[in-house]
C-alpha cells in the first residue's frame, strides 16, 4: 500500500511521515531530499539551469539513491549537507526543471515497486502515485509553521528573526504553488488535515487511523 504525504513547507511532514513509517512497519521515502541532493551536485558541478542540455546531463549522471534513510550522492551520504541554507536557496531550480523531476519521479515509482511505502513531497499524490490507496494533503497557517521553524533554530541555538521566517515561507509556498510542473495542489481525493495547535503524536495518531481504515477496506 502506499501513503502519499503532501502540503507545505514546514507543515511537519517529514517528522510526521517518518513516524507512521515506522508505526506501520512501511518504508520511507523523502521526495524533497532527492531534489536537494540533485541541487547539490548541480552546485557541485556548477550547472548552468537554463540548458537543457546540461541539466540533462546532470540528471542523468548524479547518482542519487536511498540507504535505509541515509541519502547519497555519488555514493557520499550529504543527509545533513543536503539540508543547509545554500542547499534551500537553490533547490527551486532543481525542483522546477521538467528533466530533473521526470528523472526523479521514475526513481520514486522504482522505489516503490512491490513494497509497502509513506511518502512525503508536493506531488506525490497528484502526480507521481495517483493511484494511491491513502492521500493525506497535511497543512498548516504560514503563521504557525513560521512559529515552529523559529522554535527549531532556538533549540539548535540559533537565533533567528521570525519575519524573515515567515517571509522565506511565504516565499516558498509561491514557489511549490507555480511551479509549471509537480506544482502543489491538493488532489481532489485526499484527505487534508491540518497541524496547526496539534502536537506530532496527535498528527501521526490520526495519520494512523486513517491509514489503517484505508488498508483493512483494501484487504476487505
Ligand atoms: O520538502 P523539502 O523542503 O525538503 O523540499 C525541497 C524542495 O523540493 C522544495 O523546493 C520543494 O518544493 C521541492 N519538492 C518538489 N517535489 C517534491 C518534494 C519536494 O518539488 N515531491
Amino acid at each position: 500500500m502506499i501513503v502519499t504525504i503532501d502540503g507545505p513547507a514546514g507543515a511537519g511532514k517529514s517528522t510526521v511521515a517518518r513516524r507512521l513509517a515506522q508505526r506501520l512497519g512501511f518504508g520511507y521515502l523523502d521526495t524533497g531530499a532527492m531534489y536537494r541532493a540533485v541541487a547539490l551536485a548541480g552546485l557541485r558541478t556548477g550547472v548552468a539551469w537554463s540548458s537543457d542540455a546540461d541539466v540533462a546531463r546532470l540528471a542523468a549522471t548524479a547518482d542519487v539513491r536511498w540507504q535505509g534513510d541515509r541519502i547519497l550522492l555519488d555514493g557520499a551520504d550529504v543527509s545533513e549537507q543536503v539540508r543547509s541554507k545554500e542547499i534551500t536557496a537553490a533547490v527551486g531550480r532543481a525542483a522546477d526543471h521538467p528533466l530533473v523531476r521526470q528523472h526523479l519521479v521514475a526513481l520514486q515509482r522504482r522505489a516503490a515497486e512491490g513494497v509497502s511505502l509513506v511518502t512525503e513531497g508536493r506531488d506525490q499524490g497528484s502526480l507521481v502515485f495517483p493511484d494511491a490507496a491513502c492521500k493525506i494533503f497535511l497543512d498548516a497557517a504560514a503563521e504557525e509553521r513560521a512559529r515552529r521553524r523559529v522554535a527549531d533554530f532556538r533549540e539548535r541555538g540559533e537565533q533567528v528573526d521570525f519575519a524573515a521566517v515567515l517571509a522565506d515561507i511565504n516565499r516558498r509556498d509561491r514557489e511549490d504553488r507555480s511551479r509549471p510542473v509537480g506544482r502543489l495542489v491538493k488532489p481532489a481525493d485526499a484527505v487534508t488535515v491540518s497541524t496547526d495547535g496539534l502536537t506530532i503524536d496527535e498528527v501521526v495518531d490520526h495519520l494512523q487511523r486513517i491509514a489503517q481504515s484505508r488498508l483493512s477496506a483494501e484487504q476487505s
